[in-house]
């Protein structure tokens, strides 16, 4: 009896629903071993990147530079019947390995899997408007600046000008065909030098047809950096914040900020605390390695160039990682995780000094 309601409501469900459903109960129970899939896939069709944007941590790694080959995209295929949402990048810039994206691309935009793609729009050309034209995807343009000589002060190597003019293109190919999709977003990373500008950027990306604002902190890893956080620049934040929110009310605009510093610290919870992504995401770097989450390249749970998806889903690493978390002993990378700030407050979330050791991209020792 029990036997045939599971089959039956397997049937029903279809495998990517069965999975999803397995996989939110095993999210909750957080057991070492997983009989679920991943859910939430990373894609890194490359760890090359254009620009060299003077707050990424990219600039600490000494990391060999590789697009992600057929072999181990080979090996992803068969586990997008799984999915329900698909990184189409990591830590480089998609764009530069346009083959590669291509075909990653090709493979997953058929299916009931919403994509996204974070990109700094310099090589977002009218071949890929038109292509992603319609798609289930949102597309995450990282503007950190609404006026061109701040912009191109922090994306060393971009060109303001050439990437509003790709967001305009692919905006006006949405208005004649009267689309919805992909949206298209901003990622604004807030510092000393350009919180100021965020409310002009509301105002821009009303302009361009962009839906969402997404503003985050910057965490600096430099001592150089250090000076620019608004950790020391709350006076800035706050009244920046007020315009900005106050601009997107009047646009429809959606603006999701950070809480603001100094407000009632009343959440203080260690980001691993919450964190659920050993077992529902699955991040697939250039190289083949595997990691937990996009949020460090530290935790390798192993290489699908040497093994296969079973043996590592379930393998010694990611039971290990899952045991740590559930049993509240997290490892270093862990502690210093970008998932979310544990506390605006706190000094600690915006400054992570980085020294960098010998090694590929992972490596990093932070001070304190
Ligand atoms: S680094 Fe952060 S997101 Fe990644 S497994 Fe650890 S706590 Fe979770």
């Amino acid at each position: 009896m029990l036997e045939n309601t599971i089959r039956n409501m397997r049937a029903l469900l279809g495998r990517r629903g069965w999975n999803k459903m397995a996989n939110r109960i095993e999210c909750r129970r957080q057991p070492e071993k997983c009989s679920s899939y991943p859910t939430d896939y990373w894609i890194e069709v490359t760890n090359r990147c254009n620009l060299m944007c003077r707050m990424c941590r990219r600039r600490f790694a000494r990391h060999e530079e590789a697009d992600m080959d057929e072999s181990v995209f080979g090996k992803v295929q068969p586990l997008l019947g799984y999915a329900l949402r698909a990184e189409l990048n990591c830590w480089g810039e998609s764009l530069v390995a346009p083959g590669m994206l291509e075909k990653i691309y090709d493979f997953i935009s058929p299916m009931p899997v919403w994509m996204q793609l974070t990109t700094n729009a310099m090589l977002l050309t009218g071949r890929w408007a038109e292509k992603f034209l319609g798609a289930s995807m949102e597309l995450v343009v990282s503007l950190d600046g609404a006026r061109e000589e701040t912009f191109e002060s922090i994306r060393s190597g971009a060109r303001f000008p050439v990437v509003l003019n790709n967001i305009e293109k692919l905006a006006a190919l949405k208005r004649a065909a009267r689309e919805r999709y992909p949206i298209l977003s901003f990622r604004f990373v807030a510092m000393a030098d350009n919180v100021g500008e965020l409310p002009e950027v509301v105002l821009l990306a009303e302009e361009l047809g962009v839906s969402n604002i997404y503003v985050v902190y910057l965490v600096a890893h430099s001592e150089e950096m250090r000076r620019k956080s608004l950790f020391y620049n709350r006076g800035l934040a706050r009244e920046a914040f007020h315009r900005a929110r106050e601009a997107a009310g009047a646009a429809h605009v959606n603006l999701w900020l950070p809480r603001l510093m100094g407000s009632a610290s009343d959440e203080r919870v260690d980001a691993w605390r919450r964190c659920r992504e050993p077992w529902h995401v699955f991040v697939v770097k250039s190289n083949g390695e595997v990691n937990p989450c996009c949020h460090t390249p530290d935790l390798v749970m192993g290489s699908l160039k040497e093994s296969s998806f079973d043996e590592i889903w379930n393998g010694e690493a990611y039971r290990r990682l899952r045991r740590a978390l559930r049993e509240g002993h997290p490892p270093p990378a862990c502690l210093h995780c970008h998932m979310s700030f544990p506390d605006v407050n706190d000094e600690s979330s915006h400054v992570k000094i980085v020294r960098t050791r010998e090694g590929l991209f992972r490596g990093y020792e932070f001070e304190g």
